[in-house]
């Protein structure tokens, strides 16, 4: 049951989920007539839709229309979700007034779509990109791609800063492109501590919160970041929708994102205006289930009382990592050595391991056949921070989120238990 559909009891326990997610058999109990229930652990690849998600999906579905595009009533109905969307969603994150909002496809684009919009080299506000070695390729391929540079993170945080506050010091600086939580072992970069750094140098900053989003509130306004990216469906809405958001003045400037309908002002034929605000960035029919679904998704989660959330997974996080160390040859991976009491920092719920001896990929496959629990295991789109960590062939991820039950956790630990004392 939803704690949204009960506000009065939000106090919730490591055996209960947090909120309900769509998967009717998630419900059932973890072994019911020899059969095992399917155990989710891969939310930080793309997380269950959250119930409330679903159910606000058929109730929209009747007025699926195209957008600003015609007087009837549907039309109608379907822009005022779609523009709304846009506040709920500056709301979730502690938006500035005047900050965009642009729809984008997932994470990717959205960081792709800032990419085109920095200021040219030599302009005012221009200069290199800076980005650690740690990033996603989301947010590192389209930096590469311009004017950069690249830093390696150092085994704290304390000292990642200070690597980053003499590479501010060596050169202009436009960004700094930075994870809000790392997808590869879940700790939280102190985002706050950085855009502050960013800003005493001149330069901006952009947080990659496609794992930051779907676990921990956050305060745009507050923490002075820039501009922010993240994805519907790691925030438990379906697939085919993202956000950037952030300050409008180098997106009213950058090339739109895609050309065509809907981004133009006045077009000729051999010229075009390009319209400002989100619209230029939004070009062809917008993705209006998208985006809807994704801002339903953030209202929920809004709703969360933040201790619980957090207590949530930490209590999940810490039970799965005090089973894995336990494990003779399992190594649980962390970046940094201060995240568990940096301030700003801590860890999502995304634990990243290896088992001795076995490779991760048939690791995982044992873990999906025989205890029906998936797993993540390669690289995670981090080829160059899993070669740093000594792991060039990858290693084993779980994650998980607001669904999730000690149960599942302790199925997982079970499993690498037994491959470890008795094989496959
Ligand atoms: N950034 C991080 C930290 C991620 O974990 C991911 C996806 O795994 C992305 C960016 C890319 O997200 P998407 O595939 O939705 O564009």
């Amino acid at each position: 049951i939803s704690i949204l559909e009960n506000p009065e009891s939000t106090a919730v326990s490591a055996d209960q989920a947090l909120l309900a997610v769509v998967g009717a058999d998630l419900q059932a109990p973890l072994i019911q007539g020899g059969q095992r229930r399917y155990v989710n652990l891969d939310y930080a690849a793309s997380a269950p839709a959250v119930s409330a998600v679903a159910d606000y999906l058929q109730e929209i579905l009747p007025y699926y229309a195209s957008v600003h595009r015609g007087a009837g009533f549907a039309s109608q109905i379907s822009t005022s979700v779609y523009e709304n969307a846009r506040n709920i969603v500056r709301d979730f994150v502690g938006g500035r007034p005047d900050d965009a909002v642009i729809f984008t496809r997932n994470t990717t684009d959205a960081l792709n779509l800032l990419a085109r919009c920095l200021p040219e080299p030599g302009s005012v506000g221009g200069g290199d990109v800076l980005y650690l070695d740690i990033e996603h390729h989301a947010n590192l391929l389209p930096w590469q791609a311009l004017p950069h540079r690249s830093v390696l993170a150092a085994d704290s945080i304390a000292e990642t800063i200070a690597v980053l506050e003499s590479e501010f010091a060596a050169g202009p600086v436009a960004l700094l492109a930075v994870t809000g939580a790392s997808n590869v072992t879940g700790e939280i970069l102190p985002i706050a501590e950085l855009a502050a750094l960013a800003h005493r140098h001149g330069a901006r900053i952009v947080v990659d919160a496609a794992q930051l989003a779907p676990h921990r509130r956050i305060d745009l306004a507050g923490s002075g970041v820039d501009y922010l990216a993240f994805s519907g469906h790691k925030l438990y809405a379906p697939f085919g929708s993202g956000v950037l958001i952030g300050r409008p003045d180098w997106l009213d400037s950058g090339l739109p994102n895609l050309f065509g309908g809907g981004a133009v002002r006045e077009v000729r034929l051999d010229s075009v205006s390009w319209a400002d605000g989100p619209a230029r960035h939004e070009g062809g029919t917008p993705n209006v289930l998208g985006a809807a679904t994704l801002a339903h998704a953030a209202e929920v989660l809004a709703g969360l009382d933040q201790t619980d959330w957090q207590q949530h997974e930490e209590s999940l996080r810490s039970a799965l990592v005090s089973a894995l160390e336990a494990i003779p040859g399992v190594q649980v991976h962390r970046l940094f050595r201060d995240s568990a009491d940096y301030p700003g920092s801590g860890s999502i719920g995304v634990v990243n391991f290896s088992i001795e001896g076995y490779d991760a990929g048939l690791a995982a496959a044992f873990l999906s056949a025989e205890f029906a629990v998936g797993v993540r295991d390669g690289r995670f789109c981090a080829h160059p921070l899993l070669r740093r960590l000594g792991l060039p062939s990858g290693s084993l991820r779980a994650s998980f989120g607001v669904g999730s039950r000690l149960e599942d956790v302790q199925r997982l630990a079970d499993g690498v238990r037994q491959l470890v004392e008795t094989g496959p």
